[in-house]
């Protein structure tokens, strides 16, 4: 196939829950329209691998229905420029493709928050989702000893699917206060859905020490991770184990969204009812506009993607639903915020940037993180930010001031337009 033949209607961004639904609503239109995505196969983070075996009944309806509907994936596929409206770039394996579109859908999700404190960078300690997408690609978790700490729901669904590959989960610590905690759980009557899903997490958890008000001060170990050690109130003490497993919650993807110039403040992608950006024919929906959950992914997903197709009075339709949804999403940021006593857990020599080997001592002597990034090269290795941005956001305030081509770094090849043509991959 020739790079001109990769020219939609509607060309989505991110294969997950929030892009497979709006690909799959913007077929109403009989358009052409296509999922591209930097992983293999569809499935986002959540539906990770499924388009192979779906272990889920929804994973396996969408991505059913986006086959059935003739929705293009292209995988391997990851956008980093527009050089002009309606044309954007993607690196692929084999060199830069080129993608003409008529009407644009972000779903470029989110991803963990990492917070630095001492011991953080020792094999062994990876994020929550991290060490699951590890063992979903193949890593042995059998028999070893897990604790998975941080914040969010996140943590529980990781340690289940731990404990199903066989892991010995040893303790969930969060950190938001039980107080929170428990005026999450009573807050829960008005999504019943919600309520099943969290006696069914608590039953396959039964057993695992779930411990409130709890975080990780540091890791330790010589070559590899060995111990962990955890503060609650003043009391300190430590576990033994082969893995940490540690997210604060999440953040969401918006460098693409911003480099397009869609606004975002606070980080969130501002979308109308429509989801529609603040530029014309371009939509966002799922997490980059916020975090929410898969189901609000999929409610905002379908709503964009008929919306894209014309079809408004269709996504009206849907704005009920997703009201609902998103006032869980607001208690669910509300309930799991992060607490204050987080930004002192990085010690003077703790390392923040871990691609440019910057301390914290380094950083706290800037003051913006331009001047960070000038000084200490913060922020400017292999990631571009990626996992020191959000840290250094928590800890220092600093947002990053601006999106520019590439928005990931790429092979020299592609920066210099080497547009290749790549072989169509359907589903
Ligand atoms: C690491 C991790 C693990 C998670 N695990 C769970 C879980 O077990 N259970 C649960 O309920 N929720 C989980 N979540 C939350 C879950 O992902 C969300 O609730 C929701 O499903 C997100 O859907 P989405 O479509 O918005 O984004 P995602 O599912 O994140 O999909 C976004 C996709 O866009 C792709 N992408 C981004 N930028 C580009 C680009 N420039 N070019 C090409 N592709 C791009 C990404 O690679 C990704 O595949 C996890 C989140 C993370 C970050």
């Amino acid at each position: 196939m020739n790079s001109l033949d990769h020219n939609y209607d509607a060309l989505v961004i991110g294969g997950g829950p929030a892009g497979l639904a709006a690909a799959v609503s913007a077929t109403q239109a009989e358009a052409r329209v296509a999922i591209v995505d930097d992983n293999p196969g569809p499935g986002g983070q959540i539906w990770r691998g499924e388009h192979r075996r779906p272990n889920s009944h929804e994973a396996a309806e969408w991505l059913d229905r986006a086959r059935v509907k003739h929705v293009e994936f292209i995988g391997g596929a990851r956008v980093y420029d527009q050089p002009e409206k309606g044309l954007l770039l993607a690196e692929t394996f084999d060199g830069a493709l080129e993608l003409r579109y008529r009407k644009l859908i972000l779903a470029t999700g989110a991803r963990e928050i990492f917070l630095p404190f001492p011991g953080w960078t020792l094999p062994g300690v990876t994020g929550a989702g991290g060490l699951q997408a590890l063992v979903k690609s193949g890593l042995p978790i059998e028999g070893k000893k897990v604790v998975v700490a941080g914040a969010g729901p996140l943590l529980l669904a990781v340690a289940a699917y731990l404990r199903k590959r066989g892991a010995d989960v040893a303790l969930i610590a969060e950190q938001a206060p039980l107080k929170s905690l428990l005026s999450f759980g009573f807050g829960l009557w008005r999504w019943p859905g919600k309520i099943i899903q969290a006696i069914n997490l608590k039953r396959e958890l039964a057993g695992v020490p779930h411990v409130a008000g709890c975080w990780p001060v540091s890791a330790n170990g010589e070559e590899r991770l060995q111990s962990v050690k955890f503060r609650r109130g003043r009391k300190t003490w430590d576990v033994v184990c082969d893995y940490l497993a540690c997210g604060f919650h999440l953040a969401p993807n918006v460098e693409l969204a911003v480099f397009l110039g869609c606004e975002a403040p606070d980080g969130v992608v501002l979308v109308d009812e429509f989801q529609q950006t603040t530029i014309p024919d371009v939509y966002c929906a799922g997490e980059a506009t916020g975090i929410g959950g898969l189901e609000l992914s999929l409610v905002e997903g379908r709503i964009a993607g008929l919306a894209a197709a014309d079809r408004r009075e269709e996504a009206r339709a849907l704005f009920a639903e997703r009201r609902k949804i998103r006032q869980f999403a607001d208690l669910l940021n509300r309930t799991f915020a992060l607490r204050e006593e987080l930004k002192s857990l990085p010690r003077p020599d703790t390392v923040v940037c871990r691609c440019e080997d910057v301390s914290f001592e380094q950083l706290e002597k800037q003051t913006t993180w331009r001047a960070a990034k000038l000084h200490t090269r913060c922020g400017m290795g292999p990631c571009q930010g990626r996992i020191c941005g959000a840290a250094v956001e928590f800890l220092l305030a600093w947002r990053p001031e601006s999106a520019r081509p590439p928005v990931f770094p790429v092979k020299v090849g592609s920066l210099i337009r080497d547009v290749k043509p790549i072989a169509g991959k359907g589903q």
